[in-house]
């Protein structure tokens, strides 16, 4: 939340540098529309990007309303995705389920401008129409948690995408995955908030020739539509599993194993360097927000929605379509999830995506000194060893909280039991 409150401040900073003038509003829809038609009676439309799905769209439904009874003309877009929610459907019409047959759709189908919805009008806005009180924004603003150091605006996110074309694009479907290269985008913050057009990424990256790392970074971007399809389908999904037959699964929900957890002190190297990455920087990696959501869920039996809520409360580019998406799908609770008995074992996750330990050594500075092949396991380190690489295991590293293999097994039945249950 404060992330999106930031880029609008640099939104802010931005137009005044245009020579134009951006005034915020906030409080209660009916009070705070009711006063700017007050203030300025020529007001006759208002053009918005409207939400499909949970909040957004219950906050959307209601400004219709007040915009009807202040006499403005609304006029609607869809313009946060390639296409919205209702685009791509199966042939019968519904929702679909399983990723691949959605993307064969979806990267067939044409490309074209926002989806005009709902209204429609020739008139154009005349002039810019804001609330004269402005400072209230910047109080507002000086209240919120602070948030890492990380550069927003408009002229950011175009200087990630083009520096991401030139030097990454290419080889993405290999280096993707592994967090030390960091040869991925980082434009997730940009496309939540607007900051850049998914249009603009998609057809700049699409005028780039053709090779395996621009059809996996495309597919990326319909895995963000994919999400958005499924959150409309499903309005529950913040609560409710998607798969029926995991309602049952009896969480060991063990405080002190999720306190370990968010503040990366497991004893597992590779899921502590990211969540220490997720609490400093504010961003973590693909590969390991998918490791470390596969711990709390399948290594801790901790309930998927408490890693829900705490990624939300942490990262800066948080997206309540992917991120439930991304949670459930490492839960196996999700429509097309990684099945609940594949679990990740975050040892070899660790040796093959951060084979020299760099990663963990960035984030994890109390094994700075251990050797590439004992950094994955350092509870395996002998006393010399410990003494010789200046980390004693329990004391300044801890022992690993659970045991994996063991943790499998019961992940595993713990799911089985709320099949047969259900
Ligand atoms: P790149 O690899 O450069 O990808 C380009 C863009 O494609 C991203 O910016 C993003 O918009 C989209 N994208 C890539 N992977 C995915 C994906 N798996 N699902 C949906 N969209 C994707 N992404 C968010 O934007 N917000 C979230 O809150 C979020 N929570 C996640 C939680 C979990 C448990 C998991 C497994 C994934 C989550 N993701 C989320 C998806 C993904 O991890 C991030 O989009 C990605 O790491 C952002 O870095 P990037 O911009 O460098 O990605």
């Amino acid at each position: 939340m404060s992330a999106f409150f930031k880029s609008v401040e640099t939104f802010q900073k931005e137009v005044s540098n245009e020579g134009a003038r951006l005034q915020i509003a906030y409080g209660d829809l009916q009070d705070i529309f009711k006063k700017l038609k007050d203030e300025v009676p020529e007001w006759t439309d208002i053009y918005v990007n409207r939400d499909e799905s949970s909040f957004g769209l219950e906050r959307d439904k209601e400004a219709g309303k007040i915009f009807q009874e202040l006499g403005i003309t609304a006029h609607g877009f869809h313009d946060h995705y390639m296409h919205s929610a209702q685009e791509i459907k199966t042939n019968g019409g519904t929702a679909y389920k399983v990723f691949t047959p959605y993307y064969n759709k979806w990267i067939e189908r044409q490309k074209s401008d926002p989806v005009r919805v709902d209204f429609s009008s020739d008139t154009i806005l005349k002039e810019q129409l804001f609330l004269k009180d402005n400072d209230k924004f910047q109080n507002f603003l000086n209240e919120l948690a602070p948030i890492p150091v990380t550069e927003f605006g408009t002229k950011e996110a175009h200087r990630l995408l083009d520096s991401f074309i030139e030097n990454d694009l290419k080889a993405y479907k290999e280096a993707r995955d592994f967090p030390l290269k960091d040869a991925t985008s980082r434009l997730s913050k940009h496309l939540r908030t607007g900051e850049i057009s998914i249009r603009t990424v998609f057809n700049k990256v699409m005028s780039q020739e053709e090779t395996k790392g621009r059809t996996t970074f495309i597919q990326e971007l319909a895995w963000r539509d994919f999400y958005n399809m499924i959150y409309a389908s499903h309005p529950d999904q913040k609560d409710a599993p998607i798969k029926k037959a995991f309602t049952k699964v009896e969480w060991d929900n063990n405080e002190e194993n999720f306190k370990a957890w968010k503040e990366g002190e497991t004893g597992f190297p590779i899921v502590d360097a990211a969540m220490r990455q997720l609490n400093e920087t504010g961003w973590m990696h693909n590969r390991l927000r998918m490791i470390t959501a596969s711990f709390l869920t399948k290594d801790l039996l901790i309930d998927w929605r408490w890693g829900e809520k705490y990624f939300q409360e942490k990262l800066i580019d948080y997206d309540p379509a992917s991120n439930i998406g991304g949670w459930q799908w490492a839960a196996s609770t999700g429509t097309d999830g990684v099945p609940y008995f594949r679990i990740f074992n975050p040892t070899t996750q660790s040796e093959r995506f951060d084979k020299q330990g760099d990663f963990i050594r960035k984030f994890v500075p109390e094994l700075n000194k251990v050797t590439d092949k004992k950094i994955h396991q350092p509870e395996k380190l002998t006393e010399k060893e410990q003494k010789e690489y200046k980390v004693i295991i329990g004391k300044d590293y801890p022992e690993p909280i659970v045991s994996h293999k063991n943790k499998r097994k019961l992940a595993i039945a713990a799911y089985e039991k709320s099949k047969k249950a259900m």
